[in-house]
């Protein structure tokens, strides 16, 4: 039986690696559309761009890895269609190969600037290697930098751009930072830290329109009426799931392809992994993650559906982002919680944000504290919750010894 995975990424890579660590020994063909092999986004917008982290190192596999592996990668090659009934995939080079098991693993792609001027030169997105190339490109002619989206991915390249000598402004529509991923208080803190390294951060900005001189980009407005002159802007609004392939072929598809806790669809042939999901979880909620752990947990419980195994994604969701010298970790998922407590105080650079619903711990967020991610992502995955007060006393340990 032949196994097509489509998306040479984070999650397809993983889907193929963990089908021959499960013993599987057939053919293997991974179709990747970037002309490159597997390599790893977070670098992107932190170390690459600083060069402390080179082309080489964001490399997941090299082919000649893959290749001992047995694993074929198609790369620079998109796939069109998949015909279920023929269990057939078509590439956008004429071929088309047969499948007996499938993984849809397409990633996401930047949400697009929905207003006049989104076109015009030296208005970027950043999720690819290509897309890096070219920030890197422009970055040395550029003065005046402004990022459209306060979420993680603007966030870390602002405070790459500030570490490179930029001007630096952040435009965020809502009302704090990162609101879809962290608590106002993170929010507060994570403003603060910009602030404090000179990035102007405007809040409840709504981007109207970007005006330019010769095709390039000359300033951005707000519906407010104010305009800010930026040399190169940097898009970070969000993604969308890469969905269409799935969409056409009538599997379901809602905020992504919906799948359970094994990564499996609808079809028994078929199962899907990383950022183009939606996981189905037991109350019937649909949860979409954008993380490396997300890949790679689905990626390993899709390899095992298409051997027809059962291993579930369980795990506490966890997360990292690393802006200046502030590296946050997050674990657990703090919606819902109704009391927070700190190990730690903010104001020191150094604390946790435990955040609880009554006494059962949901989530714990923090701050250059790898000593409480760790135990903290053990007491999630274990459903234990350490009391208020061992957690507010830095004096004892988060889990006993
Ligand atoms: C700049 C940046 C920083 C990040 N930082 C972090 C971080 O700090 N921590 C963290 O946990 N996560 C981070 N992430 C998110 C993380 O990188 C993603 O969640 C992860 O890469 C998802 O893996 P994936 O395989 O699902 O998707 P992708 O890595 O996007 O791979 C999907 C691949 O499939 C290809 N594809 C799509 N459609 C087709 C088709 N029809 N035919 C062939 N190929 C196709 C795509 O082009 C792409 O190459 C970051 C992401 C970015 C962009």
């Amino acid at each position: 039986m032949a196994i097509v995975i489509i998306g040479a990424g984070q999650a397809g890579l993983q889907v193929a690696e963990a089908l021959r660590s499960d013993g599987y020994d057939g053919a293997i063909t991974m179709i990747g559309d970037e002309p490159r092999p597997p390599y790893q986004r977070p670098p992107l917008s932190k170390a690459y761009l600083l060069g402390e982290f080179t082309e080489a190192q964001l490399t997941l596999r090299a082919p000649e890895v893959l290749a001992r592996k047995n694993i074929t990668l198609l790369s620079g090659v998109s796939v069109t269609a998949v015909d279920r009934a023929a269990k057939q995939v078509r590439l956008s080079d004429g071929r088309a190969i047969d499948y007996a098991g499938l993984c849809l693993a397409t990633g996401s792609r930047p949400r697009p600037l929905p207003v006049p001027g989104a076109d015009l030169a030296n208005v970027l997105p950043l999720r690819t290697l290509a897309d890096t190339r070219a920030i890197a490109a422009i970055l040395p002619k550029t003065e005046r930098v402004l990022v459209i989206g306060g979420g993680f991915i603007g966030l870390e390249f602002a405070a790459v751009a500030r570490k490179l000598g930029k001007e630096v402004v952040v435009l965020e529509g809502a009302e704090r930072l990162m609101p879809r991923a962290v608590t106002p208080m993170m929010s507060e803190f994570f403003r603060k830290l910009h602030v404090d390294h000179g990035v102007a951060v405007e809040l409840n900005a709504a981007v109207s329109r970007l005006t330019g001189a010769e095709g390039k980009v000359a300033a951005v407005c707000t519906a407010d009426g104010r305009e800010f002159p930026a040399d190169l802007v940097l898009v970070g609004i969000g993604i969308l799931p890469n969905v269409e392939l799935a969409q056409a072929t009538g599997l379901e598809c809602e905020r992504g392809i919906v799948v359970d806790a094994c990564s499996r669809t609808a079809d028994a042939a078929i199962v899907a992994a990383g950022d183009c999901t939606a996981r189905r979880l037991p109350d019937g909620s649909l949860l979409r993650l954008e993380s490396v752990q997300n890949a790679i947990e689905q990626g390993k419980s899709a390899a095992a559906a298409l051997l027809g195994k059962e291993r579930p994604f369980v795990a506490s969701p966890w997360f990292w982002s690393d802006q200046y010298d502030v590296k946050l970790q997050m674990v657990g998922l703090a919606n819902g919680h109704d009391r927070t407590v700190m190990r730690g105080a903010p104001a020191s650079h150094k604390f946790s944000a435990f955040h609880y619903r009554g006494d059962v711990l949901l989530a714990v967020d923090s701050v250059n504290r790898p000593e409480d991610h760790m135990p903290a992502r053990k007491l999630l995955d274990q459903g234990l919750s350490p009391s208020f007060a061992q957690v507010a006393d830095l004096g004892i340990p988060l889990i006993a010894r």
